[in-house]
């Protein structure tokens, strides 16, 4: 028989991929999310537009006998918009109603199995000051201190998904991602997260002029390449750990070398100007101790690999959307 799954959060990057992957593994996809994927990258076999937030509605899409439910949906972005404190309240009253309301309505149809994506995010800060020694494993949550309300509100959830485990029987896996990037990703408009913020402004940059990247650039991150993020998803989903497990690189590198590294992608002469800016905690890199374990598995590919992919994808994009307003300007 066909494996049903329902994807929420669909219209979104990982959603988006994950659908794909769901659909080369044989599965019937439903995607749920409150618009399409703007790059039109998912091949869901039905797409409902709704809002998750909404109580009713979500019941109303858990009707078809679904044996998963992957939870995706959330109000997030980069830097620049989950740590300015701009979004503080509606990205915690938007994600918290929509897990809350996607547990109730698994619960209500009896869905067997379901999937988190939790965040990097919950860890705490006071781990996280040197850039050269973030500890991130994953009992290292507690005592609790992220350095975000995007963070807070994803491990409350956590804990949501594992009490609905605990008192209803629902099968749950979680996973926390350490940034997710790749092409077909949000590469403008304030959502973009770093890889694809660092491509646009390379693309966007005349040879000869500087980039401006935030913070001092000592600052350090590791990234994950999507279609490993897939993987790891789908190797969490059939195994018999409930997590929460971290899904990410453990290449860890210094912002400006990454910098660097996407310049020289390009071929471009470029320097780099640190400007102020909102940066997170100092250091952060995934800590995949427990992911080999428990999965037996561990991403490999570095991390140039997927930058090339990505940066011809959003320089392509760059390119497309300059002729736009050439036209424009024309006519
Ligand atoms: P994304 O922003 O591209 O996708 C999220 C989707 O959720 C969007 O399409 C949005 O429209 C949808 N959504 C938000 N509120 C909704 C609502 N009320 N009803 C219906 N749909 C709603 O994000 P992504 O990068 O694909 O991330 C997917 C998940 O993984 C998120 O939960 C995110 O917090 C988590 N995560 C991502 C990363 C990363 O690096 N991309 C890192 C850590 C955690």
């Amino acid at each position: 028989m066909t494996k049903k799954a329902i994807v929420l959060g669909a219209g979104g990057f990982i959603g988006g991929n994950l659908i794909n992957r769901l659909k080369k593994e044989g599965y019937w996809v439903r995607g749920v999310d409150l618009k399409r994927n703007e790059y039109g990258n998912d091949a869901a076999d039905d797409f409902v537009l709704v809002d998750l937030s909404n109580t009713s509605f979500c019941e109303s899409i858990m009707d078809r006998g679904f044996g998963e439910v992957y939870q995706l949906a959330a109000d997030m972005g980069g830097a620049g918009y989950i740590f300015t404190g701009e979004h503080d309240a509606d990205v915690m009253r938007n994600s918290v109603l929509c897990n809350v309301n996607t547990l109730e309505a698994c619960k209500n149809h009896q869905i067997p199995k379901i999937f988190y994506s939790s965040s990097a995010c919950i860890y705490p800060e006071y781990n996280q000051l040197d850039p050269d020694n973030p500890k991130c494993s994953e009992e290292s949550a507690y005592p609790a201190a992220p350095d975000s309300e995007y963070g807070w509100e994803k491990l409350f959830s956590e804990r949501l998904y594992l009490s609905y485990q605990r008192n209803y029987g629902i099968k749950v896996r979680i996973a926390r991602f350490h940034n997710i990037f790749g092409p077909m990703g949000t590469w403008t408009g304030g959502k973009e997260k770093a890889p694809a913020a660092m491509c646009r402004k390379v693309a966007e940059a005349k040879d000869g002029t500087y980039i401006e990247v935030w913070g001092d650039g000592v600052q350090t991150r590791s990234f994950l390449y999507i279609d490993e993020c897939l993987e790891a998803v789908r190797r969490l989903m059939e195994s018999d750990f409930s997590g929460p497990v971290n899904i990410g690189s453990e290449e860890m590198i210094a912002i400006n070398d990454f910098a660097k590294m996407t310049i020289e992608i390009s071929g471009k002469k470029l320097s780099i100007k640190n400007i102020k800016g909102p940066t997170g905690v100092r250091g952060r890199n995934s800590d995949n101790h427990l992911l080999l374990e428990k999965l037996g598995w561990r991403p490999s590919q570095p991390l140039k690999k997927g930058m090339i992919e990505t940066y011809t994808w959003i320089s392509s994009q760059v390119r497309e959307a300059a002729n736009k307003v050439l036209i424009t300007n024309e006519t």
